[in-house]
Order: C-alpha cells, then sequence, then structure tokens
C-alpha cells in the first residue's frame, strides 16, 4: 500500500511513519507499529511502522534492481547529483532541524550543527570522480602495462543509532551512492522522520529511484537485512553489544562490515591547564546533547593539584545549566530520548551513590515548569569516581560526568587505554611535550589536544579503537571509498608479430 503525505500515513487515526522504498512511501506490510515521542512533552507524536521480512525483501529488490543501471552511471553524472542534494539540504536545513528537535529533543542549534556535519560527507562526496581514480603502470614489463580501479559492492546497508538522526545516515550512504552502490537505510525506531526527509530530498536531487531506500524498524527488520543474500556491505553505528552482534551474523553471511560501538571519552586534565577554558570545553562536551553522543566527555581525569579548582568550577556552572526543550533559544540543554532511557540514567546515578562516588550536582530532581512530563534531566557531576565502579566502566549516554583523580600523567595515561572503550580522548595541557606523547602513545582512535570532541572532518575518517569499532574501516573520508569498493587489478599486453611459445615459470622482469 502506497501512504499518503510526506512519508506518513494514517491508520487507524494515528500518524505513522512510512518506508521510503523504489522511490515510493510505502506502509509497513506488519501490523507491529512502535511509539515516537516528542521528548520535551513526553508525549507520543506519531507511530513508525516496523517493517518485517517482506518489507526488507522490497527494499532490498529495489536496491538489487537499480544496482547496475546506477554502478554504470558514469561518476562525474552521479557527483551532480550529490551536488544538488547538497543545495537541497542547505534549502532545508531549518526543515531537517526541526524534525531532529521534535523526535530527538536535542536544541535547535545543535541539529542544525549534526546536518551540517552532515552536509560535509555530502561535498566530499561531490569529488568521488577524483577519488575513484585508480593507479596506472605504463610498461610493467615490455609491452604490458597494469593498472587499478575500484568497483562498487552492489546494496549497501545502514543500521544507525537515535543520536544522531541525519548525520550518522549521512556519514554513510552520499560515500556508497557516489562509489556506484544502491542503499537500503535502517534509521533508529525513535526518532525516523529525518530519514525519509533525506530520501525526499535524494529524489528531488535527481537520484533514480531504489538507489535509496529507507526500511524503518527494529531487530527483525535488521536480521533480515543481515541475512539478506542480496545485501554486500553492512554499516552499523549504536552500542556495542548491538555492534558485536551484527558484525558478527554480517561477517558470518559472507558480507562486509563496518560497526562502531559505544564510548567512554575521556579528558585528562593537566595541572597547567587553563581553567576557564577547559571547563568551557567540559561543559560542552558533557552536556550538549545531553550527553547523547558517542565522542561526548564522560569522564574528566584531574591530574595533580587541579582537582579541587578544576570540580569548584565546573560544579558551578553545571548548576547553571539551562535545561529546556530544545526549541527554546534559551535552552543549553534539551530532554533526553525517552522516559526509558531517563530511568537508565537515573539509576547509573543510584549505583554511583550506592558505589560510594561523590555526588556533586544532582540532575535527577530537575523539572522544567511547563514540560513537567518532559524527559528531562539536569547536569549531573560525580567526584572521587574510581576505575571499580559501574558509572566509570559502562557507558550512560546521559548528562552525567565523572571526576577521576590521578596523581601524575602516567597514571591518567593508563586509566583510558585500560578502558575496554576507545573512541576518543582529549588532553588539556599547555605543556608541548606532554601532549604530544599523550597523542602518540594514547589507546583510542580520536585525539584532541585542548579540543574536547575531536570529530575528524569528513575528509578524513571517523571511527575508535578497541570496543568502539569493530571491521578494518573507519566512517566516512576516505576510508569510506575502501569500504564501499573493491579493487581490481588489470594487467595488459596487445598481442602482435610473432609467438614466443608458452612460458611456464612465474613471470619475472
Ligand atoms: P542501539 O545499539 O540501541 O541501536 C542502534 C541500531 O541498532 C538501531 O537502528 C536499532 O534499531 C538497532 N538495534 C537495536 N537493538 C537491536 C538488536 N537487538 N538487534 C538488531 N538491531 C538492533 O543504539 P542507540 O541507543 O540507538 O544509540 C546509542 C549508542 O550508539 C551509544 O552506545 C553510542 O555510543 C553509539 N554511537 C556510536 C557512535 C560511534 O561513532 N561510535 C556514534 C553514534 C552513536
Amino acid at each position: 500500500m502506497e501512504a499518503a503525505g510526506i512519508g506518513t500515513s494514517f491508520q487507524g487515526g494515528v500518524t505513522v511513519i512510512a518506508n521510503f522504498i523504489g522511490g515510493k512511501h510505502k506502509s509497513g506490510s506488519s501490523e507491529r507499529l512502535a511509539p515516537v515521542y516528542n521528548p520535551a512533552t513526553g508525549e507520543i507524536a506519531s507511530h513508525v511502522a516496523l517493517a518485517s521480512k517482506t518489507d526488507v525483501d522490497a527494499a532490498v529488490a529495489a536496491a538489487a534492481t537499480a544496482f547496475p543501471a546506477w554502478a554504470a552511471t558514469p561518476p562525474l553524472k552521479r557527483a551532480r547529483i550529490m551536488f544538488r542534494f547538497k543545495e537541497l539540504i542547505e534549502r532545508n536545513l531549518d526543515r531537517l532541524a526541526a524534525t531532529i528537535t521534535a523526535e530527538h529533543g536535542k536544541v535547535l542549534s545543535d541539529a542544525k550543527g549534526e546536518v551540517i556535519r552532515g552536509l560535509e560527507v555530502v561535498e566530499y562526496a561531490c569529488g568521488i570522480t577524483e577519488l575513484l581514480k585508480g593507479d596506472y603502470t605504463e610498461q610493467i614489463a615490455k609491452g604490458i602495462d597494469g593498472w587499478t580501479m575500484r568497483q562498487p559492492l552492489g546494496v549497501g546497508v545502514g543500521i544507525t543509532p537515535f543520536n544522531f538522526p541525519a548525520m550518522v545516515p549521512m556519514w554513510m550512504f552520499p560515500m556508497a551512492i557516489a562509489c556506484g552502490n544502491t542503499f537500503v537505510l535502517k534509521p533508529s525506531e525513535r526518532d525516523p522522520t529525518t530519514s525519509v526527509l533525506l530520501a525526499e530530498l535524494l529524489q528531488e536531487a535527481g537520484l533514480p529511484d531504489g538507489v535509496f531506500n529507507v526500511v524503518q524498524g527494529d531487530k527483525s527488520a535488521v536480521d533480515a537485512l543481515l541475512d539478506h543474500p542480496k545485501v554486500k556491505a553492512v554499516s552499523f553505528v549504536g552500542s556495542t553489544p548491538i555492534a558485536e552482534y551484527i558484525y558478527s551474523r554480517g561477517c558470518s553471511n559472507g558480507k562486509r562490515v563496518q560497526a562502531l560501538g559505544g564510548a567512554k571519552n575521556h579528558m585528562v586534565v593537566m595541572p597547567d591547564a587553563d581553567l576557564d577554558r577547559t571547563v568551557d570545553a567540559l561543559m560542552g562536551a558533557g552536556y550538549g546533547a545531553a550527553g547523547e553522543r558517542c565522542m561526548a566527555i564522560s569522564v574528566a581525569v584531574a591530574v595533580g593539584s587541579i582537582g579541587d579548582a578544576l570540580v569548584d568550577k565546573l560544579a558551578a556552572r553545571v548548576r547553571e545549566l539551562r535545561v529546556g526543550p530544545g526549541t527554546a533559544a534559551a535552552s543549553e540543554m534539551g530532554p533526553v530520548v525517552t522516559a526509558q532511557h531517563r530511568e537508565k540514567i537515573v539509576g547509573y546515578i543510584e549505583s554511583g551513590l550506592a558505589e560510594g562516588a561523590l555526588l556533586v550536582v544532582d540532575g535527577r530532581e530537575r523539572v522544567v515548569p511547563g514540560h513537567e512530563r518532559g524527559f528531562f534531566l539536569g547536569g549531573t557531576l560525580f567526584d572521587h569516581v574510581t576505575p571499580d565502579m559501574k558509572i566509570y566502566r559502562e557507558e550512560i549516554f546521559g548528562p552525567v560526568v565523572c571526576i577521576v583523580r590521578a596523581a601524575d600523567f602516567a597514571t591518567a595515561l593508563a586509566l583510558v587505554d585500560e578502558h575496554e572503550y576507545g573512541n576518543g580522548a582529549a588532553i588539556f595541557t599547555r605543556d608541548g611535550e606532554a601532549a604530544r606523547e599523550f597523542s602518540h602513545l594514547v589507546q583510542a582512535g580520536m585525539v584532541g589536544v585542548n579540543v574536547p570532541i575531536p570529530v575528524p572532518m569528513a575528509f578524513h575518517s571517523f571511527g575508535g579503537w578497541k570496543k568502539s569499532l569493530l571491521g578494518d574501516h573507519h566512517a566516512h573520508g576516505p576510508e569510506a571509498v575502501r569500504f564501499y569498493t573493491r579493487q581490481k587489478a588489470v594487467t595488459q599486453r596487445w598481442l602482435g608479430g610473432r609467438a614466443h611459445g608458452a612460458e611456464f615459470a612465474m613471470p619475472t622482469m
């Protein structure tokens, strides 16, 4: 059944977010629906249809049918569509950001920021003609030339988390498509609308039907995608337990898989750090987007004598944090995504208390007037956290910062290295030697020196180490070209003149 309206249909009086398959909005074939909340009010704003295996089969079939013609489309033509898509994103920035804020809850300026970070990947994909160039060597032996080319894989799949409903899908599909693949996106069921808007903009940009498809859904849709024989590559971003599952099931089905997982990003604050700037950085990196960022700073390691001053200054700022709906210009931090996620974060705060950490600022009772049923929490700050505590070991993914005290640089570095996650790590210092040593030695994939959230730009690649990434390639940038293509090497001789007879030895120079 085709759906009415912009990616929605009305079933039994409720608004249902639809799939986008083969260039059309399609209602799900199953009866299963999930609620989509407005986190600022706590109300159900719409429902999303959870795709069945039949829906997934339809999406993969559309992508597989579109693949041969799209792969044969010259890269320059693919790039031109990316240029038009870029313009359309710019024109629709406010609409996209408003949709993100309505379903995710983050403040509007932050929602715009994530669209722009996604847009940068589209800009990079506009240069695909340059990126797909192979190598050529004339005369590798007498009368023989050799070259390499990179060819698309087929149908790619993206499975994405709730916290960046525009940016994380855009880490994946612009590069996958520009490389000549077709794509099926399975966005988070908690904020499903943005992906449908992106599908509409791609269509408006001139992308042929079936090249980009969206299936809404949960584990059932994911499993059907992982098991589908026509799916060749799977990009996943989400929590580590699910990343491990996706990696193992996808690989055992013979697919190329990259699975980016969770994080526990440390900021090492050296005794010589500029305190005011460090506190500014910690406020944004710890509490921006209510801590629901994989690159959020959730642990600050105070080295030596700086601990008390850092905690005093930071606590004063956390108490002043302006918490409110993402649509209000004055809000610095919006709600968390669901009531269930709020409860999970509250559980972590209780566990920190039970395990003996010092709760310096308690965000549990924070109420936003006029939004009493919204999923709000205030900023929360723990001091004297130790590595054995659950709030240190596990990813909380909420507005909770833990201060750990360390006697010296070596102890601080060892803390980062011994943690099972290795997404990002930052050092704040005025000491160039300490900063250089940190960057060189630290066991994390992305490092900030006086930069709290060191997310690489689109023309570099994004990815963590240890349990923060499973697979061989990082996301976007040059690594995405390698992930979404396979190399072929051609060795060529044009025969002429006399035959020389068969050769049985390994060819050498
Ligand atoms: P999640 O793991 O719950 O969900 C991610 C995706 O997996 C969603 O599309 C979801 O529908 C699907 N999924 C959930 N349970 C599944 C199951 N049992 N089987 C198959 N599929 C399943 O993650 P989330 O809560 O949406 O997002 C937050 C997590 O994402 C955090 O851990 C965060 O660190 C991580 N994240 C990591 C990065 C990174 O770059 N490393 C970026 C953003 C978010």
